[in-house]
């Protein structure tokens, strides 16, 4: 058999711990028979990163705006423990963070939807991917608590000089009170990524906000939805038979819960932070999503929305049996491969991404499992594998 063969890299960052050793049995078991593999290599690992004072990462995101293509690896994002264990220079930041600070962008994350593994709601029947936007409100807010009575206002004071006034509160007794904001320029990009993605995967897109209370805050972002949607996309999305709509947060919700799924949910930074979580447990586990940062000028980088699973490395360290769960990493590569033979009309790339998926899934419905999924499945008596005897049943049906 030809190896299918590629025309462009696609940037391959590698990563840390467990899944540092599912990314080369996925390479050596899923890829390398099948695929001429094309990467431009970075190693992400804590090692490397110290070695080079981080450059590494961000020559790496650079690549990703140059060939448009990334798949990342979980890496470990250093606190105290981490410098003291691998002797680190510097406490290096969240390399996830350097990233998109480099790419800009929102962050989608979608449950892998697997038969045997219901959802907890029971009319869900395909995945509701949530859009994250990940810039300002009360993550970058100011806080003070209030000790006694005083005037709250908000005060802004233009380049001229001039000063403009808003009262917040007139206290009489002691209470808190927290400033926060956000940049239109940021949730313009938000829009852009969020209508690409939803024209990308053919999903409708439902944004909500809380407009009809914040009337100046929350309903500028409506506004600025509205205004991309209607200059920009209205007709492509028409062509693609998907619909944008917006609504209420508090009825978003309430129709989130009825609905069947298969659709995109943009949501407010918090709103985000909430709800994503309880999609992704209700759906089944953090080991069984799809996670994607897109960005305003069409850059793609696909990762695994769990961590380096680093217990598990240490057992693997001491030689004893591990159940690491890969199809999180899995799906990072086939996103990458299928956005890579997109962009580059490469229809046989694109293919054997549907084909890799598709063994992976089959192999669990068909009741090969890693022990996570063991616990939470539907299937009787499934048979528990180890990290790398999974990946090989699902090298077996591919
Ligand atoms: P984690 O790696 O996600 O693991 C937490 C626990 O969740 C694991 O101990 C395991 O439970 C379960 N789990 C997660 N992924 C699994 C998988 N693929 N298969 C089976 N079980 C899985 O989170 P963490 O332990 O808090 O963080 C470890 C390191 O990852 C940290 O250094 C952190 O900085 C880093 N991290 C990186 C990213 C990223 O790069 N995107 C994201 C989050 C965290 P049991 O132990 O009960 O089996
Ligand atoms: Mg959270």
């Amino acid at each position: 058999m030809d190896k299918i063969k590629m025309t462009t890299p696609i940037v391959e960052m590698d990563g840390d711990e467990m899944t540092r050793i599912l990314w080369q049995m996925i390479k050596d078991d899923l890829l390398l028979p099948y695929i001429d593999l094309k990467t431009e290599y970075y190693d992400l690992g804590l090692e490397y990163r110290d070695e080079t004072n981080d450059q590494v990462t961000i020559d790496s995101a650079n690549a990703t705006k140059k060939y448009g293509v990334a798949v990342k690896c979980a890496t470990i994002t250093p606190n105290a423990a981490r410098v003291e264990e691998y002797h680190l220079k510097e406490m290096w930041k969240s390399p996830n963070g350097t990233i998109r600070a480099i790419l800009d962008g929102t962050v989608f994350r979608a449950p892998i939807v697997v038969k045997g593994i219901e959802p907890c709601v029971k009319n869900w029947k395909r995945p509701i991917t949530i859009a994250r936007h990940a810039y300002g409100d009360v993550y970058k807010g100011s806080e003070m608590k209030i000790p006694g009575p005083g005037k709250v206002e908000l005060v802004y004071t233009a380049g001229d000089g001039s000063e403009s006034r808003e009262l917040v509160h007139d206290f009489t007794c002691p209470g808190i009170v927290q400033g926060m904001h956000n940049i239109n320029k940021s949730i313009e990009s938000f829009a852009r990524s969020c209508f690409n993605y939803a024209l990308d995967t053919k999903q409708d897109l439902w944004f909500a906000t809380k407009d009809t209370i914040s009337k100046k805050y929350d309903h500028t972002f409506k506004d600025i939805f509205q205004e991309i949607f209607d200059s920009e996309y209205a007709e492509k999305f028409d062509a693609a038979g998907i619909t944008y709509f917006y609504t209420l947060i508090d009825d978003a919700v309430a129709r989130v819960m009825k609905s069947e799924g298969g659709y995109i949910w943009a949501c407010k930074n918090y709103d985000g932070d909430v709800m994503s979580d309880m999609i992704s447990s209700a759906f089944g586990s953090l080991a069984m999503m799809t996670s994607v940062l897109v960005s305003p000028d069409g850059n793609y980088e696909y990762e695994a929305a769990h961590g380096t699973v680093q217990r598990h490395y240490y057992k693997h360290l001491k030689g004893e049996e591990t159940s690491t769960n890969s199809v999180a990493t899995i799906f990072a590569w086939t996103g990458a491969l299928r956005k890579r033979g997109e962009l580059d009309g490469n229809k046989e790339l694109m293919e054997f991404a549907d084909k890799l998926e598709k063994a992976t899934i089959d192999t669990i419905e068909g009741g090969e499992m890693t022990k996570d999924l063991s616990l939470i499945t539907t299937i009787q008596n499934p048979v528990v594998l180890n990290s790398g005897d999974f990946i090989k049943a699902i090298a077996k049906r591919l």
